[in-house]
């Protein structure tokens, strides 16, 4: 089964096209775009730049494409891309205004151009379909909720990964399993519960708790905006702070998001970059505010672990991806600092030697492990639509 997986960011496409024989994955191609005004031209030109490398005789070769959708207005999970999926996407476009308008023009795009293609959405919300109401209604009035405002999470494909690759480290089939078949059967009986929390620390950042493969929790909301303080972003702040920003700053509401999204998080702590490693070299010169902004990251991190340490009632593995969590050694010696009453060592010279590679960094009497898990979501993305298509 060949399938691409197609990366729509506002100005963006990026495609990588995968051979699925086993299920497992081979990448056959990949390429990208930048600077994108016109979708439907993008994606006709790099159909044309598969056909003419030869990687595929036609573009009928290709079997489905595979979409990681973000956030869909009453609709969730791996579902087939039609007309239920663009109505959702477009439904909840003002929440997600940079991802949900790219991937309902590219699905458009794609169902024209390769007619006989099966186009799968999965939705970055949907490993959270099975997290506890408690844990994802806010306490708003009823006609809030009634117009969607609740918890949704983000980056699922990516926990939903950590999830299966965590449980096969620690040698539990039956839970790697459960979470390979999760969109297909829904949560399933295992032997002993497994715990695992999942740090996913990138551009942006989230921690979600998972028991038995199935996430209870997680950090991000009702947009990409909360939880963690992200790149840029202001992740969670109280809903108090902005009426007054309004009124004592005097500042509209478009500002006011524009500072939230664009000004906020790692950028506006350190006030030197958005990008970790300037704030990291910053900080080594002493410069205090880098200094906080690194220090809030982590006490964050934590804050979110340590509650769903207490909802999973202990931990069987704590886990980092992502670009900060794979290549960030300082940044996962000071997420587990002083655990040791939790039974949770880090191994400091494992922990210094990884990067962006696969390992487990606890020390060898630690009860809870910790494992540098790289993140592949294209390949986690053509693992579902195989999965959904077989
Ligand atoms: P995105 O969320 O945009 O997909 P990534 O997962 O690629 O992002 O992570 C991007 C982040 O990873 C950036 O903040 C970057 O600074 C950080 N990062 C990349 N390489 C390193 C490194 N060697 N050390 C620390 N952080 C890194």
């Amino acid at each position: 089964m060949l399938v691409l997986i197609a990366n729509l960011g506002s100005t963006s496409f990026k495609y990588r096209l995968f051979d699925m024989q086993a299920g497992d994955g081979r990448v056959l191609a990949q390429g990208g775009f930048e600077r994108v005004t016109d979708h439907g031209e993008t994606i006709e030109a790099a159909l044309a730049e598969l056909e003419s490398s030869g990687v595929i005789a036609s573009r009928k070769d290709i079997d489905a494409v595979g979409f990681k959708t973000v956030l869909g207005r009453n609709l969730s999970g791996c579902v087939e891309a039609g007309q239920e999926v663009l109505d959702a996407l477009d439904g909840f476009a003002a929440v997600a205004p940079a991802h949900n308008p790219p991937y309902a023009a590219g699905i458009r795009q794609f169902s024209r151009l390769l007619p006989e293609a099966r186009l799968v959405a999965l939705f970055e919300t949907a490993f959270y379909q099975w997290v506890p109401e408690a844990a994802s209604r806010y306490a708003v009035p009823r006609t809030w909720h009634e117009a969607g405002i609740r918890r949704y999470g983000f980056h699922g494909a990516s926990h939903k990964f950590i999830a299966e690759r965590s449980a096969e480290l620690l040698g539990r089939e039956d839970v790697a399993e459960v979470v390979r078949s999760l969109y297909q059967k829904g949560p399933q009986a295992v032997g002993t519960p497994l715990r695992v929390i999942s740090c996913h620390l990138g551009g942006s950042s989230s921690v979600t708790g998972i028991r038995n493969g199935v996430a209870i929790g997680t950090s991000m909301g009702f947009s990409p905006q909360s939880g963690l303080p992200q790149n840029n972003r202001v992740g969670d702040l109280d809903s108090g702070a902005i009426p007054y920003a309004m009124k004592a700053l005097g500042l509209e509401l478009p500002e006011i998001e524009r500072q939230l999204t664009k000004e906020s998080g790692l950028l506006g702590l350190s006030g030197v970059s958005n990008d970790i490693r300037d704030v990291n070299e910053a900080a080594a010169q002493g410069n205090p505010d880098a200094r906080i902004a690194l220090d809030v990251l982590v006490h964050e991190i934590r804050r979110w672990a340590s509650s769903f340490l207490f909802d999973l009632g202990g931990l069987d593995a704590l886990t980092f991806t992502a670009g900060i969590g794979e290549n960030g050694a300082p940044i996962r010696e000071a997420v587990c600092k002083g655990l040791e009453g939790f039974g949770l060592k880090l191994d400091p010279e494992k922990n210094a030697a990884c990067r962006a590679t696969e390992a487990e960094i606890s020390a060898a009497d630690s009860t809870v492990k910790v494992f540098v898990i790289p993140a592949n979501e294209e390949l986690v993305l053509a693992r579902e639509v195989f999965r959904k298509l077989s």
